[in-house]
């Protein structure tokens, strides 16, 4: 009788709770079938702030029209809305609407939001996934502080061409590692829990192809074949839908084989949606759904955002072709009501998984805001994220680390420059918040003089067309020469503008720009005991860098602890750990360069005259995909690979045999030997950091499954073919140590 009186007690409160919690997707349901057209078309518009929707009303009509609609509460999204006090009134006028849908505010919070952290690419040279999540991390704890639900990252494309300026914001031109830090870079943004108040959506984009621009110009035509496609392009974009949960997806500008991406129904709807089971929601690139017009593939704006809507683009950023002409197309029959209401449907579940339904002030607390932004603990992880970010390239007979004592002669505008650190993704940051290499020298007591040598100045900040404006100043030289003969030794800091690299900053170049080679031969020619310190967001060509001066180090642009990270590796406290995660090239004429390449059928050798090369330069890069130097050394052995069952364990022994603790990132590449279509030289496709006391080894074990052996092949599909394969383990993409297994 006591069970019948519990669950008479019991069974009530259940069925209650059941009416009263229903599920997200029921709710989901449950107000699309109560939102009008217009309602709809709202939800998947979004435009951008720039602009005090609190102040005094814009004069220009599209402005106007941006805060009428706003406060007709049917914008699905803004962007560019930053802080707690302009984010508040804009979610007020939307949660104060007719069905009171929260508005979704993204950003491009790319490497960082106000604490700076070095550029993706930089990240990526760390091959540090922990360190890479904890950046993401701590980059989504400020955003969201700030009243961002959303981020515009991380760039996923894969490109291997260093003349393209958004390398900066990718990881690089392997799949592999690509794919592992997209993964590191979601969880970090998206943490555990989408609804907590200190994470925020991520973004894989741009789908797909976009880093293949031809001839490395921003926005180019893409062409590549399906091979290329599934391989090496789409990976990093699988792997951050079925491994991190992705909530969204950004088309792109560029065209892929001919179709704009953005009217792409089969990368939109058939292989994201269907195949990977996405189910979050897919923007636009800035305008692209608009762009199709201009790329001869829609006739007018309605047609673009047919084509746009139908192909599953859902959500359309800045270009109103969905706010204007959505209603008339399912009014007059064209567009199937049903893909609208697909659309809203995902953008509302990703707005109930962000909690936005239920506490949509958690992120607009303004005692967090000041409490997070910049906190000492932030820009910790920022120092720590930076020194593992340097690639030591070049360190003949231990020019480095600096030695006690030593006088320096710091040479060059970028080591006092405390903007270009930053990168450029940084309108969030505070101007000249980067510490400088001066200014960390001064507070490690390094006994130096600094002599700027040549100037860099940029044109237009925002696009620069003309971007580096003061070319030919060589007033500073003589200063600078007379600082490296007074010198023991020269670290001269050269390369190029924070805003040099990023979208549209395409180069046909890649040395120094301005004057700076010049001063760079000046100086040396002065002091042979010359370090050059690269600032750089791509690979530059440094031959004859390489060829004379002892000692390089690739510095990247490093975030607001800069300077600190690079004095700690200059004077050893910090014993570098990076490694390339893009092939630096000997000239630009070897680009596209990258290690996993195809044979050629006359692969050599040199003698033969049908060889592939050229006339005029080697066919090697001037350093390889995976190189990085330390200050300790490491020897590898003991090489094995054994099949059990299905999986291939491959075994090697690494030691440190040099005089001091170091990392070393263990890298796994395989090759497979002959299959139905022809497979990369070599493809990494496991890799380790680990730690080593000076004398000490270890036995790192790595596994292999058809899911690292298998490819896509000519018809796109995934598949495992028996054969020899040989496998190469070491320090770099050329590491020799080699075995072979069959599988
Ligand atoms: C870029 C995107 C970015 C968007 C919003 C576009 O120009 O291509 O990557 O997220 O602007 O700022």
């Amino acid at each position: 009788s006591i069970a019948i009186f519990i669950s008479a007690l019991v069974l009530p409160v259940t069925s209650v709770m059941a009416q009263t919690a229903p599920s997200d997707e029921e709710r989901v349901e449950d107000l699309l079938s109560q939102m009008t057209l217009k309602e709809k078309v709202g939800q998947v518009s979004q435009f951008t702030g720039f602009w005090d929707v609190t102040g005094p009303a814009p004069t220009d009509e599209t402005q106007a029209r941006k805060a009428e609609l706003l406060k007709s509460g049917i914008i699905g999204s803004m962007l560019n809305v930053v802080g707690v006090e302009e984010v508040r009134p804009i979610q007020e006028y939307a949660l104060n609407s007719r069905l009171g849908i929260p508005v979704i505010f993204g950003l491009d919070v790319v490497h960082g939001h106000k604490t700076m952290f070095p550029i993706p690419l930089a990240e990526a040279a760390s091959w540090d996934l922990d360190m890479i999540e904890q950046s993401a991390r701590v980059s989504a704890i400020e955003a969201a502080a700030q009243g961002q639900t959303w981020t515009f990252a991380p760039m996923v494309d894969i490109s291997r061409d260093p003349r393209w300026g958004r390398v900066m914001e990718g990881a690089g031109e392997d799949p592999y590692l690509g794919s592992r830090i997209a993964v590191a870079r979601i969880r970090g943004f998206q943490g555990d829990d989408l609804s907590a108040p200190d994470t925020i959506v991520a973004t894989l984009k741009h789908f797909a192809g976009y880093g293949f621009a031809e001839s490395g110009k921003d926005y180019n035509t893409v062409d590549v074949g399906t091979v290329t496609l599934h391989n090496v392009i789409l990976p990093p974009f699988k792997a951050g839908v079925e491994e991190a949960d992705a909530r969204t997806v950004m088309n792109g500008f560029n065209t892929l084989n001919g179709l704009p991406v953005t009217g792409d129904g089969y990368l939109q709807r058939e292989l994201l949606k269907g195949e990977w089971g996405f189910d979050g929601f897919v923007v636009s690139d800035w305008a692209s759904a608009r762009e199709m017009i201009d790329h001869g593939y829609a006739k007018d704006p309605e047609d673009a955002a047919l084509k746009a809507m139908e192909a599953g683009s859902d959500m359309d950023m800045e270009s109103y072709v969905y706010l204007d002409h959505l209603e008339d197309l399912v009014e007059a029959g064209t567009l199937d009501v049903a893909l609208l209401d697909d659309a809203v449907r995902r953008i509302l579940r990703v707005k109930f998984e962000l909690g936005l339904f239920d506490d949509p002030y958690k992120y607009l607390d303004a005692d967090r805001e000041a409490e997070l932004l910049l906190s000492p603990a932030h820009r910790e992880a920022s120092l720590k994220m930076a020194e593992r970010s340097i690639v030591l390239l070049k360190n003949d007979d231990d020019t480095l680390p600096i030695r006690k004592g030593e006088k320096i002669a710091l040479i060059g505008t970028l080591a006092a420059d405390k903007d270009s650190p930053l990168g450029n993704w940084r309108a969030m940051a505070d101007d000249h918040s980067a510490v400088s290499v001066v200014e960390a020298f001064e507070a490690a007591g390094l006994d130096f003089v600094y002599a700027e040598g040549a100037v860099l100045e940029i044109g237009d900040a925002a696009f620069p067309n003309e971007v580096v404006v003061n070319l030919t100043d060589r007033s500073g030289f003589p200063e600078a020469v007379e600082a490296a003969r007074n010198a023991d030794k020269v670290i001269i800091v050269l390369g190029e503008d924070g805003l040099q690299s990023g979208e549209g900053r395409s180069r046909s170049e890649l040395g120094f720009p301005g004057v700076q080679q010049e001063l760079l031969e000046a100086v040396y020619e002065a002091n042979p005991e010359t370090v050059l310190v690269v600032m750089s967001g791509r690979p530059l060509v440094l031959t004859w860098a390489e060829a004379h001066v002892p000692a390089i180090v690739q510095a990247w642009h490093l975030g607001q602890e800069s300077g600190h990270a690079l004095t700690n590796v200059l004077t050893g406290a910090y014993n570098p750990s990076g490694k390339l995660p893009m092939t630096f090239p000997r000239s630009v004429g070897q680009i596209p360069i990258y290690y996993s390449h195809l044979n050629t059928g006359r692969p050599g050798p040199l003698t033969d005259v049908f060889w592939s090369h050229y006339i005029d330069e080697s066919n090697a890069p001037l350093w390889p995909f995976g190189y990085g130097l330390s200050y300790t050394t490491f020897e590898y052995s003991n090489l094995r690979a054994r099949k059990r069952g299905d999986v291939v364990e491959v075994s090697v022994r690494v030691k440190n045999t040099g005089s001091r603790a170091g990392e070393e990132v263990v890298q796994l590449y395989i090759r497979d030997i002959a299959a139905s279509v022809s497979r990369p030289v070599r493809e990494l496709k496991d890799f380790s950091k680990i730690e080593l006391a000076p004398g000490k080894r270890m036995t790192l074990t790595f596994e292999l499954g058809a899911e690292d052996l298998g490819f896509y092949n000519a018809n796109g599909s995934y598949v495992v073919e028996p054969g020899d394969f040989e496998i190469f383990v070491g320090g770099s993409s050329d590491a020799t140590l080699s075995t072979s297994f069959e599988y």
